[in-house]
């Protein structure tokens, strides 16, 4: 056994009770801590005499202990340990709070390098609990740039540093190298040994920021071989070929013709389902792109060649809706469509479930209910997910046990970043709708605070009364009682609004509404009966009402960026001018630059961009969403350029070696191995 495998347990420094401390940090073996990264550095480098200390700073200051430090024990049972420290220039007043034992390690006499924030005046300096270290013995913890962990209980941070210092030396000399030699050497990158030791405990700062390059672009190019090899391996197995003959067949029911950009998203989708293997395809397209018909082509193909067709969606309205809309679609072919949700009658969800299992149903639209495992098909060939990120990539993989391997089309609404979504998506190919259905115009954007409540009111009226529809986005459903937070709820204001406007047909609806009661007034506001819609985001995803031409968004400083893209994704899909208004009085300076990204585009990749930006990848993807393996270092919003790196190096390299099989890659074919393993169920 080499020492990086090596229990922790038996580390000098840990012992059987301090190593399930170490457990719940994910540390097991000397290997695992010597991979525990530093989540920040201090700079403990600064040393000072006393007279030349400056006051309220963090400084090292070596000096002799004057005299036996003194005990003393103060109201309220706190223990005070003071003593004096002196060098040639002056002498500083050291204490130390409720830690009595520490007058035993310090001697008279005895010279020690302290570590602390100054205080007093400069005439009487002082320091209050610093750390130190005996002179000669410095290093770990004074006089360097020290590293910062992630501790848990019973762990010191002092305590994780000698412990590391201890792993290093055991493992030294089995830190080998993890990157190809030749990438190594194109990209000057620093070599594995002296990463890992700077990452921990820095030489100097240039030392830092070279270990820390390296590290992170070792993440990120052992996850682009990762993906790709993945990806291979995912095209080779056999799925239903698909021919669907001339989709102009298809096309030429519709209401409209096709923009190029839907078309080559379906042709390339119809390459992909005809070639004996697998399709495993993201769509990527703003919102009102018209992904719904790229999707209703690949249906049409799939049932045509008597195969099924599952469509995924996160909400019961938006599978309602999915399922008018493709119906429309498909009716003409005589493909069955149904609909299967949780809150389905059972009655009916026998019948569907019967009708998937004998065939006679083509196309079934649901929400996660059809990924139940008493849900049984007969052919199905094909599976869809809209608005993928709101499912989990192991959600995906579930659906994946129903087919021998269907097809997969996933659709996103949130545009990312190229080299993201490489990364998030690796094993999927990407094909983006890049262009809007034709007579789209921008939706003209404001934010506006409470005091143009009139005039918003009036704005609403005037949209009305030329015959359009009006949604209001309010971030809660109902008063909860003692809020004073004046933040609106979607029944109060929907009654407030029909106070103000008594002529208009306003209706509200929220997540807690029946979906019977919902689906009512939902279909009202599709047939026109109504005027005003107040909800919460129920709306959100994909509702389709192209009459609709104004947006309202109360306390829009509550949304997400994306969030807010896609509320107002929900006007300008029809021929008029529309409008999207961001209420919001006493913004943060954080919701400030959301409304100024939403007021200056309506290209939904820069505000991706922007949003990303804001939040950082963790939040943005919603936190292990994305089912990537946890990064150690690298971060893959801040760290995009060296990403980006990774990625060409890695497809260069995996051009000359497709299978890592030359000996220069032994440990990273070894961590790829590893990977799969630990998230075999998100890779799936
Ligand atoms: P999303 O990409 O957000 O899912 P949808 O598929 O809901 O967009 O389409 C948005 C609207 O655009 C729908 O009303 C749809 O009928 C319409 N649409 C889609 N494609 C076209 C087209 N080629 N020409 C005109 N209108 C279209
Ligand atoms: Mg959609």
């Amino acid at each position: 056994m080499s020492n990086l495998e090596q229990a922790i347990e038996y580390l000098k420094g840990v012992g059987e009770k301090r190593a399930k401390a170490f457990n719940k940090l994910g540390i097991f073996t000397v290997g695992d801590l010597i991979s525990h990264y530093p989540r920040r550095y201090e700079d403990r480098t600064l040393c000072v005499s006393i007279s030349e200390a400056p006051l309220e700073q963090f400084v090292c200051i070596k000096a002799m202990v004057a005299a036996p430090p003194t005990l003393s024990r103060v109201r309220g049972g706190l223990e005070l340990v003071k003593l004096r420290g002196v060098d040639d220039s002056g002498s500083v007043d050291i204490t130390f709070f409720n830690q009595a034992y520490i007058r035993h390690q310090l001697l008279p006499g005895e010279t020690y390098v302290f570590f602390g924030k100054t205080g007093g005046t400069l005439t009487h300096k002082s320091l209050i609990n610093p750390d130190f270290e005996k002179e000669g013995k410095q290093g770990l913890i004074t006089g360097c740039i020290m590293p910062v962990y992630k501790l848990s209980g019973g762990i010191s941070n002092k305590h994780m540093i000698s412990c590391m210092r201890n792993a290093l030396c055991l493992a030294e000399s089995e830190i080998f190298e993890t990157l190809p030699i030749t990438v190594i050497e194109e990209l000057r990158l620093a070599r594995a040994k002296f990463s890992i030791e700077n990452i921990h405990f820095p030489s100097d700062y240039g030392c830092l920021e070279l270990a820390r390059r390296r590290l992170i672009f070792e993440e990120f190019f052992t996850l682009s071989c990762a993906m790709s090899i993945l990806r291979d391996g995912r095209q080779k197995s056999e799925s239903a070929i698909i021919a669907p003959g001339n989709v102009e067949e298809f096309y030429a029911t519709l209401p409209f013709a096709p923009t190029a950009a839907q078309r080559s998203a379906a042709a390339l989708c119809f390459a992909d389902m005809k070639s004996g293997s697998t399709m495993s395809r993201l769509i990527q397209g703003d919102v009102g792109s018209g992904k719904t018909l790229v999707a209703a082509s690949c249906i049409w193909a799939c049932c045509k060649a008597g195969y099924q067709a599952a469509f995924m969606v996160p909400t019961d309205i938006l599978a309602r809706q999915h399922i008018n809309t493709l119906k429309s679609f498909l009716d003409p072919f005589g493909i069955r469509c149904d609909l299967l949700t949780g809150s389905l009658p059972a009655k009916e969800r026998r019948e569907v479930k019967a009708r998937l299992k004998s065939g006679e149903t083509g196309l079934v639209i649901g929400t996660h209910a059809i990924l139940s495992k008493d849900v049984e098909f007969s052919a199905l060939a094909l599976v869809i997910a809209d608005e993928q990120h709101r499912f989990g990539v192991s959600q995906r993989g579930g659906l994946l046990e129903k087919g021998k391997s269907p097809h997969i089309l996933v659709m996103s609404a949130t545009p990312i970043p190229r080299t993201l979504a490489l990364m998030m998506y690796g094993e999927l190919d990407v094909s983006i709708i890049d262009e809007m259905p034709p007579g789209r115009q921008k939706v003209d954007t404001f934010s506006v605070g409470e005091s143009y409540r009139k005039r918003l009111n009036a704005f609403i009226e005037k949209q009305v009364s030329q015959g359009h529809q009006v949604f209001v986005v309010c971030p809660k459903v109902e008063d909860s009682g003692e809020d004073f937070s004046g933040v609106k709820n979607a029944t109060a204001h929907s009654q407030e609004l029909q106070k103000a406007l008594p002529r208009l047909r306003i209706a509200c609806i929220h997540g807690k509404m029946k979906a019977k009661e919902k689906d009512g007034i939902m279909q009202a506001v599709v047939d026109g009966k109504i005027d005003v819609l107040v909800s919460t985001t129920v709306i959100e995803v994909g509702v389709d009402v192209p009459n609709a031409t104004l947006m309202i968004i109360e306390n829009a400083e509550r949304f997400g960026l994306s969030q807010l893209h896609q509320l107002r994704g929900r006007v300008g899909r029809g021929q008029a001018k529309s409008y999207c208004i961001l209420v919001s009085d006493n913004p943060t300076q954080d919701s400030q630059i959301r409304m100024k990204a939403m007021c200056d585009t309506n290209d939904g990749f820069k505000i991706s961009e922007a949003d990303l930006e804001l939040r950082g990848p963790g939040d943005f993807f919603g936190s292990k969403q994305h089912g990537l393996p946890e990064m150690r270092i690298a971060d893959l919003c801040a760290d995009v350029r060296v990403l980006q790196s990774a990625q060409d190096a890695a497809k260069a390299y995996l051009e000359r070696d497709p299978k890592l099989s030359s000996p220069e890659c032994r440990v990273l074919r070894q961590r790829i191995n590893d990977m799969f393993d630990k998230n075999s169920a998100a890779f799936n």
